[in-house]
């Protein structure tokens, strides 16, 4: 089942093609490390064909001006996968190592709904607005605000949740009019192509305005951000990618918007339910396995409860449901693959030589001998400045750290180069709201409030992005301002 809903061809020019090398690369299932299959590894002359044909439908079709047009076929996409929800649902698992649970909301049946969600938005936009007559320069003048697409998109996606970034990337740029190149990570290639046959086969997007290019290369993406066909990037991955990805789009000088890495603080203040509170951070890291860029992975707790606060998320730890991702009670499965295993270990060990204490997991779990398993982990004893607590481990890793008050909680929590998320928690609604305001992150969770909906704008302060994805703003990413003014 979960082999036979693959895709090894890619969508290019409207056609479901092998790469013209015919060369391929495997996708790896990360909880059995079974080869689930392979996909087309495009090449440089399946690049010149895709943003070929993107450059043109964008240039020669009525793609970029008819509203009606992509709003149906946006609807048709969601049809298309939600009559294929079970089958994408087992590959997605398959191919990620999600956990099932997790299909039921980001990973697949959030973004399949975000579909109609923003064919919506493009139904009712004011895509022109009357600004009325002025006299600039003393000439009557009646103004108008064009928004148009900003032509051709090259997106480029990151592996944890191909679903979610594909669609929120895909979505809104076709909703504004865009036509796209879409690169998915090599580790999640099948997420991507079967979007591409089921545009092909299930929806009547014109050939050309949706190409996807999976590739084993890195540098592919670099080859789409530096073509000059290409009007504007999306990018969500690594910090250090999206500044490779910023100064390759200066040579052609087109918009950027990047979505990346973060270290988010989870703040608990002296009046908040502590064992409530820290259960919650617990079970957060642990989502997905700690792969999700606005998870919170510094646990700051008030230094008068911290003895409390670490046993309390060390016991839930130890007890959290982790291992099959196909099993619905797990919530903590694998790694995605033995590099990314690699790198958390070894921000473990650095936990340990710089005099932290390893309090729960630190290892492979004994139960897992196949599969990226990293087990749940909690770490105490080093400081907000340790790169364990700076830098993204992108792992089922909680540093906890103290603080002393709520100023001194705010300035650790904003003592990051990143900025993307954050939660707050207090007795006192008021003063949680106040330290949430203080917050440098895009998105904060007040006493557990969730933000993710389609309709909320989704990003990063500092390093951890520039601009946003989802929400009217997301969808405004994709449109160009025209002032057009004739004499009145
Ligand atoms: P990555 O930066 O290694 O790769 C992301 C994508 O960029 C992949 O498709 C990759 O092939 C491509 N790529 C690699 N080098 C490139 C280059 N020089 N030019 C253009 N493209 C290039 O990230 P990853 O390991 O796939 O994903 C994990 C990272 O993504 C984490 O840092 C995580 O925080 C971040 N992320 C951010 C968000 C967000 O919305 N802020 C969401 C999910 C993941």
């Amino acid at each position: 089942m979960t082999g036979s809903f693959g895709e090894e061809r890619m969508l290019v020019d409207g056609a479901l093609v092998r790469a013209s090398t015919g060369a391929v690369f495997e996708t790896v299932n990360p909880a059995t490390e079974e080869v689930l299959g392979v996909a087309a590894d495009a090449s440089e002359q399946d690049a010149e064909r895709a943003l070929g044909a993107a450059r043109r439908a964008f240039d020669e079709s009525t793609w970029s001006t008819d509203v009606a047009l992509r709003v149906r076929c946006l609807r048709q996409l969601r049809s298309a996968m939600r009559s294929h929800a079970e089958e994408l649902r087992a590959m997605t698992i398959a191919e990620t190592g999600s956990p099932l649970f997790m299909t039921r909301s980001a990973q697949l049946d959030d973004p399949v709904e975000s579909l109609g969600w923003v064919a919506d938005l493009a139904e009712s936009y004011e895509w022109t607005t009357d600004l009325g007559v002025a006299e600039p320069l003393g000439m009557p003048a009646r103004r108008w605000i064009r928004r148009e697409a900003a032509g051709v998109v090259a997106a480029i996606t990151p592996w944890n949740v191909p679903h979610q970034i594909n669609l929120a990337k895909l979505g809104p740029a076709l909703a504004a009019g865009n036509t796209v190149v879409l690169k998915p990570a090599p580790d999640t290639p099948w997420c991507a192509t079967v979007l591409g046959r089921l545009i092909a086969e299930e929806t009547d997007i014109p050939a050309g305005v949706v190409n996807i290019l999976p590739s084993s290369d890195p540098a592919f993406g670099a080859r789409l951000v530096r073509d000059g066909r290409v009007d504007q990037v999306t990018f969500t991955g690594s910090t250090a990618t999206g500044r490779a990805v910023m100064a390759d789009a200066a040579g052609t000088l087109k918009r950027v918007f990047l979505e990346l890495g973060g270290k988010s603080a989870f703040v608990v203040l002296d009046d908040a339910d502590l064992a409530g509170a820290c259960g919650v951070a617990a079970f957060t890291v642990c989502v997905h396995a700690g792969q999700g860029c606005a998870i919170t992975t510094r646990l700051v707790v008030p230094e008068e409860h911290f003895g409390d606060a670490v046993d309390v998320a060390a016991a839930a730890l130890a007890k959290l449901p982790a291992g099959d991702p196909t099993d619905p009670g797990t919530i903590c499965g694998p790694l995605i693959n033995a590099r990314q295993r690699q790198r958390v270990l070894r921000y473990v060990d650095l936990a340990r030589q710089e005099g932290g204490t390893i309090v729960v997991g630190g290892g492979r779990p004994a139960a897992q001998t196949r599969g990226f398993f990293v087990e749940p982990t909690l770490v105490t004893g080093i400081g907000n400045d340790s790169p364990v607590a700076r830098e993204e481990i992108f792992g089922p890793v909680l540093v906890v750290i103290p603080h002393d008050g709520d100023d001194d909680a705010l300035r650790i929590a904003n003592d990051s180069p990143y900025g993307l998320s954050g939660s707050v928690w207090s007795g006192d609604r008021d003063r949680a709201m106040a330290l949430a305001a203080r917050l440098r992150t895009g998105t904060v969770g007040v006493n557990g409030g969730v933000w993710y909906s389609p309709d909320v704008p989704f990003g990063g302060y500092k390093q951890s992005g520039i601009g946003r994805e989802m929400g009217v703003a997301g969808f405004e990413e994709y449109l160009e301002t025209k002032a057009v003014a004739e004499p009145a």
